[in-house]
């Protein structure tokens, strides 16, 4: 095919023009996404090989290649992995397919300023435009003998045509470096001792070497240590954090690192990561979630939702297994035992941290509540084996104190007599802490859990008791908060209230003649001297009505 010039989309239009005119630091992210492209790419090369041994070339040793060129300005990006058709490389570069960058490009100024969020959308490929203002881009794709060269100058047009690429199967990104003044203060990317600082930097385990041309030899600049084999003593919280920003693009501080080897009838790897921060997509559609698969080392698959329960979709991870076979798909992982047992230990040990978490710094716990409390909470019905463990991390709003509450806690202040544990359930904390049906037990110091949640009914559902303590919707009819005596007193009360009013009633009852049928007493309201019951109707129902109209 001959050369070709397109234009990009509406969409890569914007989003362009935000990552070259609006994206001020951290420039140097750049390399850091085309490194993780290429070893992506190496990764599904390696991937598909297992099953086609044909694709690999000859000889074939997965490397990463950074090739600067001080005097032509260049920086280049070279990889051997599963490289593109020219199809795919007009969908995956030309066009916003994925979601995520076109989340990006309709986002508005106060992300523009937010270049850490760029790997985030999946605009990885674009953040070369952050400091080249040509990119080139020669591909070959495995098993192909087609090269597709593309080119841009971020302007809004690109060209591709068919060029055969020398090096046969992978990638070439070649940047054509900006010159930017004194001022702006970004590095050289031709100087090799930037780009070495960089990939220790971002880069340092990706599980292929990288490599740049030294004084005489070929360097790695990477030590590819795959910090999820080490031993946790072996890991500090620098590499522990940077391999998290590698994981999930986020650069804030992980709230909590899980790390750990299981040992006996399976073995596996496992080092996974409770973020601080909801991701902006966090419970939209695109929102991939779930563990990346390794097995020995090789990468499988990213997002493998097997390994993980939904309800714990905020956990950013993998899983290295020893033990399942190489050839795996996700039809058969899907029913695979091996996989079931991965996803309860790991869970159990989720659990396990947040309940840590919990009991030894509960201010963090709080905020990890606020970010991810209303996920966690699905799982109290929909885990029937994790329940227990569920509810006792479970935190509620409550009428006693502006601080949230355990159950357990709850249980603990509960007042003598109080037999159940009381909650009330609305749209929003400011409703239903004005709800008249707190006041019959405001009066008696009862408290009450205010639960506005969409999933709390299903929570309080099958939560149903907890330390023997019904979990008591105070919303219900028959509300019954007394105890045996009070209730015996009241009826005492009421006999005599009935001796002294009974005149007063009487004259009611014959001057309302025709309104109401029967006038009688009742001890069901405190502020309120009077209401109106219908003798057909649900009186419980219709009172709460009455006393909401009155604006209580
Ligand atoms: P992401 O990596 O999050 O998918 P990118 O913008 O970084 O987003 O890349 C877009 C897509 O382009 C990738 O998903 C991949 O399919 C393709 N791609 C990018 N770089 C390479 C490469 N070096 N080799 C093969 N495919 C690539
Ligand atoms: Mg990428």
């Amino acid at each position: 095919m001959a050369k070709q010039v397109q234009s990009f989309n509406a969409e890569i239009k914007q989003l362009l023009d935000i990552v070259i005119h609006s994206l001020y630091s951290h420039k140097e992210i750049f390399l850091r996404e085309l490194v993780s492209n290429g070893s992506d790419a190496i990764d599904k090369l390696k991937f598909q090989s297992l099953t086609h041994p044909s694709l690999l070339p000859d000889n074939w040793q997965p490397t990463l290649r950074l090739e600067p060129n001080k005097e032509a300005r260049t920086l280049k990006i070279i990889d051997n992995g599963i490289g593109m058709t020219q199809e795919e490389v007009t969908q995956f570069i030309g066009t916003i397919a994925r979601s995520g960058a076109k989340a990006f490009a309709q986002m508005n100024e106060e992300m523009k300023n937010k270049p850490e969020l760029i790997g985030q959308f999946g605009v990885g490929f674009y953040s070369a435009f952050m400091v080249a203002d040509k990119v080139t881009l020669h591909t070959q794709k495995a098993g192909t003998n087609d090269g597709t060269v593309w080119d841009s100058n971020g302007d809004g047009t690109y060209s591709i045509d068919s060029v055969p690429r020398p090096d046969g199967t992978g990638t070439t990104i070649t940047l054509h470096l900006k010159e930017f003044k004194a001022e702006d203060e970004v590095q050289d990317f031709t100087d090799a001792w930037v780009l070495k600082s960089l990939i220790k930097k971002y880069s340092d385990f990706i599980a292929h070497p990288i490599k740049m041309k030294g004084e005489k030899d070929d360097e790695t600049l990477n030590s590819q240590k795959a910090i999820w084999l080490k031993s946790p003593s072996e890991v500090t919280q620098e590499e522990y954090k940077e391999f998290y920003q590698h994981l999930s693009h986020d650069w804030n501080e992980p709230l909590k690192t899980v790390h750990y080897k299981a040992e006996g009838t399976m073995e596996f790897n496992a080092l996974m990561y409770i973020p601080s921060k909801k991701p902006f997509n966090f419970n939209t559609q695109d929102s991939a979630f779930g563990l990346s698969l390794y097995i020995k080392r090789v990468f499988i698959m990213a997002d493998c939702k097997e390994l993980i329960p939904t309800y714990l979709r905020f956990v950013k991870g993998l899983v290295d297994s020893s033990d399942l076979s190489l050839n795996v798909s996700r039809e058969i992982l899907q029913q695979d035992r091996q996989v079931t047992q991965i996803r309860k230990n790991v869970t159990n040990k989720i659990l396990g941290s947040l309940k840590e978490l919990l009991t030894k710094d509960r201010t963090s716990y709080e905020n990890f509540w606020n970010e991810f409390g209303a996920t966690l909470k699905e799982g109290i019905p929909s885990d029937p084996a994790n329940k227990e463990k569920l509810q006792d991390l479970t935190l509620f709003h409550s009428t006693s104190s502006d601080k949230m509450t355990t159950l357990e806690e709850y249980v603990g202040r509960m007042k003598e007599g109080q037999k159940d544990i009381y909650y009330i359930t609305g749209d929003s904390l400011n409703q239903v802490s004005h709800s008249p049906y707190l006041e019959k037990l405001k009066e008696k110091g009862y408290e009450v859990l205010l639960l506005v949640d969409a999933v709390d009914e299903w929570v309080v559902d099958a939560v149903k008791d907890y330390k023997d303590k019904k979990l008591q919707s105070i919303m219900k009819e028959g509300l019954d908060i007394d105890t045996e005596e009070e209730k015996k007193q009241k009826e005492e009360e009421l006999k005599q209230a009935e001796t002294i009013l009974r005149p007063v009633m009487d004259t009611m009852k014959k001057t309302l003649e025709n309104d109401v049928k029967d006038v009688v007493l009742s001890e069901r309201l405190t502020n309120t001297p009077v209401c109106l019951v219908s003798a057909t109707q649900d009186p419980s129902a219709h009172m709460q009505k009455l006393l909401s109209q009155m604006g209580r």
